[in-house]
């Protein structure tokens, strides 16, 4: 049985892994240090032997018992309102648990994949975004700290790959939303669906002409597996080209959720990027992969999963 440690394991994308895994026949190590994860998320895999759980912390040195066949390095903030509320630990984790975990799989001989982002990107002058483009981000304003430990975690993995010759994977991922999305992180999406469901007005920031392109979870995660399973080491966009305003996006949630609420315009953050699009030529070449779930579908099916959370978690509070 292959084991694998998947960081970040209580978090959204994290514990939709350790499912994945889990039924593809992996023993899974999950880690977290539940800053943003819920044990929710994965409460229901303790029954089971090929589940492990350590709470810790990765910008902590990192040690796990046994071989090790995979390591995912899944775990950081990924909200702008998170990463604004705790920058020091967004900077930590993407930089010294990344290399820690790089250690790790040195120690352990294991493949690594690091998940990276679109915010590498910044606010891009090219569209859409294909891998080779380098990017626009701004390195002392609000999103810098995920966005340049994000980047520093990429040049950090090519360099072990180069010095080290482990097998790394870089996965650049776009906007995911699905079920396990934590329903106050301040994202879009969740902000929206819990504004229709609490009967409040949704916010739109800005005009609202910014787009965006929603990649659902399982498709995400999909991409991810095959990455893994491939020996493509440079890095690797994984998302949904189906780009929107944010503003029409808002509308659909209003649609669909049936509320009688109205879109209300705030200000717009610092260096919201006005555009993204994932350019995902190289995925389908190599990888075969191409997205599956419409937005409808998927928005639908994380509709019914906030709907079924009980109903307090719609008024707790954004903050961590
Ligand atoms: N946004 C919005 N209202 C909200 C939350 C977000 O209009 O209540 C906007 C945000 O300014 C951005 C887009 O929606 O332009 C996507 O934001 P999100 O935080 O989901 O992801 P990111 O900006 O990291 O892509």
């Amino acid at each position: 049985m292959k084991r694998i440690l998947i960081t970040g394991a209580a978090g959204f994308l994290g514990s939709n892994l350790c499912d994945r895994f889990i039924s593809a026949g992996y023993h899974v190590i999950g880690m977290d240090n539940l800053i943003t994860g819920s044990m929710k998320n994965i409460e229901h895999l303790f029954k089971l032997k090929e589940f492990e759980f350590y709470h810790h912390d990765v910008s902590k040195f990192v040690s796990v018992p046994g071989p090790l066949d995979y390591i995912l390095h899944f775990a950081s903030p990924a909200s702008p309102i998170d990463y604004l509320k705790i920058p020091i630990p967004t900077l930590k984790v993407g930089s010294l648990g990344t290399h820690n975990l790089l250690g790790l799989a040195v120690a352990k001989k294991s493949r690594i994949l690091v998940a990276s982002t679109s915010e590498v990107y910044g606010d891009p002058q090219v569209h859409p975004q294909n891998e080779d483009y380098w990017g626009n981000v701004n390195p002392v304003g609000p999103r810098g700290v995920y966005d340049e430990a994000k980047r520093f975690q990429e040049a950090m993995t090519m360099a072990y790959h180069n010095v080290h010759l482990i097998e790394t994977r870089i996965i650049r991922i776009f906007n995911t939303y699905g079920p396990r999305m934590r329903l106050n992180d301040g994202r879009a999406l969740p902000a929206f669906i819990g504004q229709a469901l609490r009967g409040e007005d949704l916010t739109v920031f800005g005009d609202g002409s910014q787009t965006r392109s929603f990649c659902y979870v399982d498709d995400l995660v999909e991409g991810i597996y095959r990455l893994l399973l491939s020996d493509y080491f440079m890095p690797m966009n994984i998302g949904n080209p189906d780009e929107i305003t944010i503003k029409e996006f808002a509308e659909e949630i209003i649609k669909l959720t049936g509320t009688s609420q109205k879109i209300v315009y705030k200000p717009l953050p610092q260096d919201d990027p006005k555009q993204r699009q994932p350019d995902i030529t190289r995925a389908k070449k190599i990888l075969g992969w191409e997205p599956k779930v419409s937005r409808e579908e998927g928005l639908k099916k994380t509709l019914e999963y906030f709907k079924s959370l009980p109903k307090d978690e719609l008024y707790k509070s954004t903050h961590l």
